[in-house]
């Protein structure tokens, strides 16, 4: 079956006009100080939205010459949408709709003069979860199964985001926290950092485990001082400490730091990061991000050449929407998802998702839906042109 139409979208789904439990207080999302790769620059360190691009979520609609159609998901707005629509859309109509290695490796390889990394990835995202949709939807099975079915049933989530009490209350049995300061506060954000680990290691107890993630914000020293103040705390990993095109540096933390593990990799892009920083041993936890590394084609690569060096893959963001759900229930060495909670406390986490398939974790634990596809109950009237 030939692909007919590829087109980005934008989804518009009604409200359900049910109503929304109130707030106890707003989200940690809302105002909490993160370190970030522009923490260096006063005026841009108080909170990343500072900064960011003001770039939304592209949809993608990949549709079968018998109009049968997929829905895929990618981030970073117009300059995407446009790699999708200018380029890789008439490329690919006419190609067989199952030929997802080919499309992939099209993509990564018509990319070349502009290159394939960055907002590339995201694009080549975008069009394969979209494609992996379609044949599901063809063939009437959920992805998990066409990825070779399920290796486990249900998934351990771990919550990330600072309203820990909250996720102890939804029952999280793992949290993971942001790091607020880095570098450029000196020895005061290091103080304020262990008091921040040291006051969730006393609100969880010792049955919990607690990750820090650093969001690129530091460099080789601090990354070191800063574990070695932390290890009485028993942290399970260190995320992002270091900018993703630091392999040396990364190299380097790993030579100090070989009593904790360390994890990396929503910002890195197509398989080759992922190859080097196996092949340099240096990370533990590998973390790709399904909407940017290039979709689940790429990510099912990762996952065996990480499971070929003994290591675990743990998705960015891999349990809030069914893409991560399905690709973690299918991969020999995903065994946990991230779920991240940005929502304020008190706000079951059940009126957060809109969409009918979308699944939540309940004590830790989350399944992906079993529908066709990646599931998910979409109306065609809900996508609108994403050019309007
Ligand atoms: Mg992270």
């Amino acid at each position: 079956m030939e692909i007919k139409e590829i087109k980005t979208v934008q989804l518009n789904v009604p409200s359900s006009g049910s109503s929304q439990t109130p707030a106890r207080r707003p989200s940690w999302a809302a105002d909490a100080e993160v370190a970030n790769p522009m923490s260096k620059y006063p005026q841009y360190k108080r909170h990343r939205s500072s900064w960011m691009p003001n770039w939304g979520v592209v949809y993608v609609k990949v549709t079968a010459e018998d109009g049968t159609w997929g829905l895929g998901q990618t981030s970073f707005g117009r300059p995407v949408a446009a790699i999708i629509d200018d380029h890789f859309a008439p490329m690919l109509v006419g190609e067989s709709c199952f030929a997802v290695e080919k499309i992939s490796d099209m993509m990564f390889r018509m990319s070349k003069p502009y290159g394939s990394l960055g907002l590339t990835a995201c694009a080549m995202s975008g069009v394969d979860l979209a494609i992996w949709d379609l044949i599901g939807k063809i063939k009437d099975q959920p992805v998990y199964e066409l990825l070779g079915g399920a290796v486990r049933d249900k998934l351990f989530a771990y919550a990330t985001g600072n309203d820990t009490d909250w996720q102890i209350e939804l029952g999280f049995e793992a949290v993971k926290l942001a790091c607020p300061y880095g570098p450029t506060d000196g020895l005061w954000g290091l103080q304020e950092n262990e008091k921040l680990v040291d006051q969730t290691r006393q609100l969880v107890g010792d049955n919990v485990e607690i990750m820090l993630d650093c969001y690129m914000a530091f460099d080789v020293e601090y990354t070191i001082r800063l574990a070695e103040r932390l290890r009485p705390y028993k942290l399970k990993w260190i995320e992002e400490f270091l900018i993703p095109e630091d392999m040396d540096g990364h190299v380097q933390v790993r030579r100090a730091l070989d009593w904790v593990s360390l994890a990396s990799g929503e910002h890195l892009y197509t398989r080759w990061p992922f190859k080097q920083m196996i092949e340099k041993r240096c990370l533990d936890i590998l973390q790709p991000d399904v909407f940017w590394v290039g979709g689940i084609t790429e990510c099912v690569k990762i996952c065996h050449l990480a499971e070929a060096a003994g290591l675990t893959v743990i998705f960015h963001g891999g349990g809030l929407h069914q893409y991560g759900l399905h690709l973690s229930a299918a991969m020999p060495n995903t065994p946990w998802v991230e779920y991240f909670v940005g929502s304020p406390p008190g706000v079951p986490l059940s009126e957060t998702r809109q969409i009918e398939g979308e699944t939540i974790p309940e004590q830790s634990w989350i399944k992906p839906n079993s529908g066709p596809g990646f599931g998910l109950h979409i109306e065609e009237e809900w996508l609108t042109p994403f050019w309007d």
